[in-house]
């Protein structure tokens, strides 16, 4: 499974915006994005007007890296929410929102998406009961997500929901923390997507 391995804090430097891919550094006066936040590169400082195609492609580089998705996932999301009822865009971030790790992260029993992934890939969640270890699962409505047993687990995930408990639960997400589980009552609403997103250039990109 194909991931970005490179370093992240210069993922949110080019995208202009803390991405919040390192746990606890984000709020702390560890994160660079604070240092430094103009891109990085030779040229980071001085980059100027970008063209409608820039800003498309960059919008798309923006939201695969916020769910941690390399090109073509992110293409076969694309192509998924075309054929889908409704809003492209709008079914496009609600097809990434659904993603097992993503569930786990916006639950908050992990301290950031790549801590997420990895619980998910070392077999430590559960999906109505049933250990699923593919972080590209997708959570359907009435779902219910658990960190599975284990009294050193469980810790881990105490204190990651101690350390996540000022991170807004989307609605659509019932998280019981005494089960450690969270429960799918609705699909992802547009609205709750945690960063600033317009999905509509991602749209126009790849209808070119
Ligand atoms: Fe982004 Fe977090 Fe690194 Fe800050 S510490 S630049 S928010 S990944």
């Amino acid at each position: 499974m194909a991931r970005y391995t490179g370093p992240v804090c210069r993922l949110c430097r080019r995208e202009g915006l803390k991405l919040f891919l390192k746990g606890a550094r984000c709020n702390s006066e560890k994160c660079s994005f604070g240092k430094r936040s103009y891109s990085p590169g030779q040229h980071g400082k001085s980059r100027s007007k970008v063209s409608d195609y820039g800003l498309q492609l960059r919008e798309k580089q923006k939201v695969k890296r916020i769910y941690g998705v390399l090109e073509r996932q992110f293409r076969r999301y694309f192509h998924a929410a075309a054929q889908t009822k409704g809003i492209t865009g709008e079914v496009l971030l609600q097809l990434l929102e659904r993603r097992l790790d993503n569930v786990v992260y916006r639950s908050g029993f992990a301290v950031s998406p790549a801590q997420a992934r990895q619980l998910v890939r070392y077999g430590h969640v559960k999906v109505n009961g049933r250990k699923v270890n593919i972080p590209s699962f997708l959570v359907s409505v009435e779902d219910t997500v658990q960190m599975r047993e284990g009294e050193k687990l469980a810790k881990q995930i105490r204190e990651n929901l101690e350390m996540t408990k000022d991170r807004k639960i989307p609605s659509w997400l019932k998280v019981e923390a005494t089960k450690l589980e969270a429960r799918m009552s609705a699909l992802p609403r547009r609205d709750e997507v945690l960063f600033p997103v317009q999905e509509q250039l991602i749209v126009e990109l790849y209808s070119k």
